[in-house]
């Protein structure tokens, strides 16, 4: 098939299985400026879907690049809040998200750590209302990949960049099933297999996790009363949608006190153009109490110490290790798609559709029964083909989950 189809196909998928468009919603994409084909054929798909308005606000990183080298030294304090004022306005006001991601992960390499750090939690500070609409599905959101020429550089360093590209385009379809012939019936068959994994686990009520794998060993509890999801989720507006595409991954609530351990991360994690390789942590009560990474390690510390809940969990997936995207045997320095190659655990923000009752209860409530809270949200990879898992019930007894990064059980 040719480029310009598999196009059409993938924004088709991202506007009926990923967002699920209503007619009269309106929608807000941000997108990087290479990703201006992928973003017309969305509106296009949009628009025919019923969409009343569709705005695209683009970012450029030639102009973020600039701001790193020019600006002065208030600018890492600053934030656009009154465009993520603004972004909040729309989703109460019914508007759903798309959000398209491919930036150059090493974007701000060569930039100083301090710097970056101090941007990117004046933006976590000032997006937080936004964010919060998001994770409690206020409205249907989707997040989708493109492929860049900077991210297929990155991901393919030894080929020429047209073919680089090309290469990085052929994996996005591939593994989001957009190059199968009908790839939104494909979505509700792997969608249905998603909700039969997480009806088990919501019926096991596990108290805690236990992983072991080379450089893991790190036991973690789960929140009472905590929901496993996977797939498509129903959001408060009613609407039934697809929050990542690709998704692989059931995940659930840890409990913000409750992880003791050394895990190792099996892939690298690019956070915010930073990127940050070979991390492992030791965990005391819930909190992370030694941090180390190869590269990266001063991003890494500054992130975790975000405020207080960056250097606990907020969230905890697994992946069998045969996924398609593990199965690609690509690292994509995308958490988009990594984090769907392998178990992963979150810092930061939890999700509170993760919690029976969540909606109920105020923020001191959530806080007492371990549901973390955090300006941040960043998932890290530590699952592989190495990895057991075990089921720990409340009475200490426990059961096989996954063996070599496999489920132990079958279901439906
Ligand atoms: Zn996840
Ligand atoms: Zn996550």
């Amino acid at each position: 098939m040719k480029h310009a189809d598999l196009l059409d196909r993938y924004a088709q998928l991202t506007v009926r299985a990923g967002l699920n468009i209503t007619p009269g919603q309106q929608l807000l994409i941000t997108a990087p400026l290479d990703a201006v084909d992928l973003v017309r054929r969305i509106t296009h798909h949009a628009y025919k879907a019923g969409c009343t308005l569709v705005t695209c606000m683009y970012s450029d990183e030639e102009a973020t690049l600039s701001r790193y080298e020019q600006a002065i030294d208030p600018s890492f304090d600053t934030a656009p809040a009154w465009l993520f004022n603004g972004m909040a306005e729309a989703f109460r006001g019914g508007a759903a998200r798309l959000a398209i991601i491919g930036e150059n992960p090493a974007l701000l390499a060569g930039q100083d750590p301090a710097k970056v750090a101090r941007a990117n939690k004046a933006r976590s500070i000032a997006y937080k209302p936004a964010i919060e609409l998001i994770t409690t599905a206020a409205i249907n959101w989707c997040v989708i990949s493109c492929a860049t020429p900077a991210l297929a550089q990155s991901v393919f360093p030894g080929l020429p960049p047209a073919e680089a590209l090309e290469k990085l385009w052929a994996a996005i379809f591939k593994c989001t099933r957009a190059d199968l012939a009908d790839p939104i019936a494909a979505w509700e068959k792997h969608s249905a297999a998603l909700k039969a994994r997480t009806d088990f686990l919501n019926a096991r009520r596990y108290s805690a996790l236990k992983y072991t794998a080379p450089g893991t060993d790190f036991t973690l509890g789960l929140v009472d009363g905590h929901l496993w999801k996977g797939g498509a989720s129903k959001a408060k507006n009613g609407v039934i949608y697809n929050a990542n595409i690709p998704t692989e991954e059931v995940f659930t609530m840890p409990h913000r006190e409750r992880a003791d351990g050394t895990v190792r991360a099996t892939k690298p994690l690019s956070y915010n153009g930073t990127f940050i390789d070979g991390i492992s942590v030791r965990f005391e009560k819930g909190r992370i109490v030694e941090a180390h990474a190869e590269k990266g390690e001063d991003v890494f510390r500054k992130m975790i110490e975000s405020d207080e809940g960056a250097a606990r969990l907020g969230e905890v997936a697994l992946v069998p290790n045969s996924s398609p995207i593990s199965a690609s045997g690509i690292v994509f320095n995308e958490t988009l798609f990594d984090e769907n190659a392998a178990s992963h655990i979150a810092v930061g923000q939890c999700y509170s559709t993760n919690l029976d009752g969540a909606e109920k209860m105020s923020k001191e409530q959530l806080l007492a029964v371990g549901a973390n809270s955090s300006i941040i949200h960043v998932d890290w990879m530590i699952g592989s083909g190495e990895m057991d898992v075990d089921g720990v019930f409340a009475d200490g007894r426990s059961e096989p989950l996954m063996r070599k990064g496999e489920w132990a059980q079958e279901v439906a």
